[in-house]
């Protein structure tokens, strides 16, 4: 069998099994297979015999020629792949993004937000977005701080053409289980002061090929795994 199907098997098996270890429900966990650097063709053999529909890139240019390059080859029919766009976001690539993704995980400051839900073209839905949270403190660059978050989430919710449905958050590295469950933990706190401050919130994006045990015990809700699917990244 291809080896990304294998691996493709093996992530949703080993999902399946963490979230049944947490006491969570089958369906609880949601597997966002991360694309970044690989070639259109991995992501066809994913999704037409490997069933998998969502997508997570990094690079705006990138993801728009390859979802491009993707559409072309699926059959009439195909149910459409949903496209996520989880890396850093400059403020000059936001239309590209508002244009072309389903999904941005990285809203960290009000100005792009505001950029993305006007560029955002009218007869599309809502850009699906999560606020990022650093959680790890001084270890990390990205995300607001847990402190912000409530306000952030309070003036994204305002803005018409995005839809705020969670946080997202990327620790910094630990080998340790227990390590690695402490900022997810910390998220976990924060997404449930954000729902006691009446923001409907759904989504806990967390979790990527080292640390997504920990992740699932914390109570994420969709997983970005890469490297487990598509093998090791040589050229990013
Ligand atoms: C690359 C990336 C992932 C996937 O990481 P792996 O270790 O390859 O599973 C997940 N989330 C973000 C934001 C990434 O940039």
């Amino acid at each position: 069998m291809n080896v990304i199907l294998k691996n493709l098997q093996a992530v949703r098996a080993s999902i399946a099994q963490i979230t049944k270890a947490a006491g969570r429900a089958p369906e609880a966990v949601r597997l966002l297979a991360v694309s970044k650097t690989r070639p259109a063709e991995d992501v066809l053999t994913a999704a037409l015999e490997g069933g998998q529909r969502e997508f997570g890139e990094n690079y705006a240019q990138e993801g728009v020629e390859k979802m491009e390059a993707v559409a072309r080859h699926l059959p009439p029919g195909h149910p459409p792949l949903v496209w996520h766009f989880i890396g850093p976001l400059q403020a000059n690539k936001t239309r590209i993004v508002a244009e072309h993704f389903d999904w941005l995980h990285s809203v960290e400051r009000l100005k792009i937000a505001a950029r993305l839900s006007a560029q955002r073209p009218a007869h599309l839905p809502p850009l699906q977005v999560c606020v990022q949270v650093n959680v790890s403190g001084e270890a990390s660059k990205s995300g607001c701080a847990p402190e912000e978050a409530l306000e952030l989430c309070r003036a994204v919710v305002a803005l018409p053409r995005l839809g705020l449905r969670g946080l997202m958050a990327i620790p910094a590295p630990e080998a340790d289980f227990l390590a690695q469950r402490k900022p997810f933990a910390r998220l976990r706190a924060l997404m449930e002061t954000l729902r006691g401050a009446g923001l409907a919130l759904d989504t806990v994006s967390a979790g990527m090929s080292h640390d997504l045990a920990a992740a699932i015990h914390e109570g994420a809700t969709l997983v970005r795994v890469g490297t487990a699917i598509f093998g090791e990244r040589t050229n990013a």
